[in-house]
């Protein structure tokens, strides 16, 4: 029975595990976390994801789970609404599901089969790989023999770390901003809508999940990689979004108590290949797109099948760089428009887009910059053609 040791139980981590049990593979997995990671933001699964999450069984619950938003409002810094997109006018299509992140990790998690072994609270210490396997030591001690082992550890995997050559350049690729998600009241009493404030170099964004208590609140800003400490975190950001009018420094004060508060850099795994030997990666650690493409979700999803295809079946990892290579070129370039202009560069800026916004629903072509940007994203999404296995 082949042996699979998966290091990270989110997205990429769990479908993987479901994949490979299935097809009677012995797997375990360690995850640092204590439990299975509750919460965070909106993700999407559209394209060869939607596909995939089709195929395995996912997607009728995930659709059951789905976020009831049906539409954006941008907002001036009084929170008078200029603009309006309904549902199917932003990058979303109504095919697409767009689900909490937490709620897709739990459902995917829910689908593994039984008989699979998960060490919660655990990481791998060294690994080392010989003719026939990989020997691995764990943070809670002793060392243990696998056929396969597997980073779907996030953007700043150890095992990436661990098994891969050091470039010139680190693998992470900063795109100078950043994002802060945190819950927070939902005090404007928005339903099943999201408001927008773009603003030169920051964005802001609310949005209600299901039901109406409390919203999601990202800040996306300008910067450079964000500071470690959380308190330095926070002070980076109130001077950020100092004098942005509108309910920001209400939104601050709620951030300063926000126990979810997640702040990330939007950043690019760029690697060569995705497998060493007997290791692969997959997810953010081998080709994170950037939280700025909506994509990373679905990459991780297409990833996990396909690697749990290849191990099952005939094992040759190359055969996975192989077949995944261009969808995570394609959907990794697709991520340079919305890095570059996420935020319009100054107020002139900001009302043409809001001119723009407020325009797209009645241009027949939809052929602006910024749905240019979306519909790049969405051709990405949808660019590789998955194998006619069926699970
Ligand atoms: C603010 C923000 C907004 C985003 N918005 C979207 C969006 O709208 N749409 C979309 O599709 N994607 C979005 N993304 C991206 C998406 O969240 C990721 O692409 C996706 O979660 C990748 O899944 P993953 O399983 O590969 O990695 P992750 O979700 O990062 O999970 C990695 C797992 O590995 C565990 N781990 C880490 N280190 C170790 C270790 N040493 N040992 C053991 N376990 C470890 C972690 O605890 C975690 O459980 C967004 C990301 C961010 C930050």
């Amino acid at each position: 029975m082949t042996k699979v040791l998966i290091s990270g139980a989110s997205i990429a981590g769990n479908a993987l595990a479901a994949g490979l049990a299935r097809r009677g593979c012995s797997v375990t997995v360690v995850e640092r976390a204590p439990a299975i990671r509750p919460g965070g933001y909106a993700v999407d699964i559209r394209g060869v994801a939607l596909e995939v999450a089709e195929r395995t069984g996912v997607a009728a619950q995930a659709r059951e789970l789905r976020t009831d938003t049906e539409g954006t409002s941008f907002v001036d810094a009084n929170g008078r609404r200029v603009a309006t997109l309904p549902l199917g006018f932003g990058v979303l299509d109504p095919a697409d599901i767009e689900i909490m992140k937490g709620d897709l990790t739990r459902l995917l998690h829910a689908g593994v089969p039984a008989g699979v072994e998960w060490m919660f609270g655990n990481t791998v210490e060294s690994l080392e790989q010989h003719g026939g396997g990989v020997r691995v030591t764990l943070q809670s001690g002793g060392a243990r023999e696998f056929d396969y082992v597997v980073g779907a550890d996030g953007i700043h995997s150890r095992i990436r770390e661990l098994a891969f050559p050091k470039p010139p350049q680190p693998y992470v690729h900063h795109l100078g901003s950043n994002s802060a998600v945190f819950t927070a009241p939902n005090e404007l009493g928005i339903e099943r809508w999201q408001l927008v404030r773009s603003m030169p170099g920051r964005v802001i964004s609310i949005k209600t999940d299901r039901g109406s208590e409390t919203v999601k609140v990202t800040l996306l800003y300008g910067g450079s990689m964000p500071p470690r400490d959380r308190a330095a975190r926070m002070r980076e950001i109130e001077q950020k979004f100092a004098g942005s009018g509108w309910v920001v420094p209400r939104l601050l004060e709620h951030m300063r108590q926000a126990p979810d508060l997640y702040v990330a850099p939007n950043a690019q795994v760029r690697m060569p290949g995705w497998t060493a030997g007997r290791v692969a990666l997959i997810g953010d650690a081998g080709y994170a797109p950037s939280s700025l493409t909506g994509q990373g979700s679905g990459m991780a999803l297409v990833g996990a099948y396909l690697l749990g295809l290849i191990i099952a079946d005939s094992g040759d990892l190359r055969e996975y760089d192989r077949q995944l290579r261009e969808f995570v070129d394609v959907n990794q370039r697709a991520a340079m428009g919305p890095a570059r202009g996420f935020a319009p560069k100054n107020e002139l800026a900001a009302r043409m887009q809001n001119l723009s916004i407020r325009m797209m629903p009645y241009m027949p072509g939809r052929n602006l910059v910024i749905s240019a940007m979306m519909r790049e994203a969405r051709r990405a999404a949808g660019a590789l053609t998955l194998p006619v296995a069926i699970l």
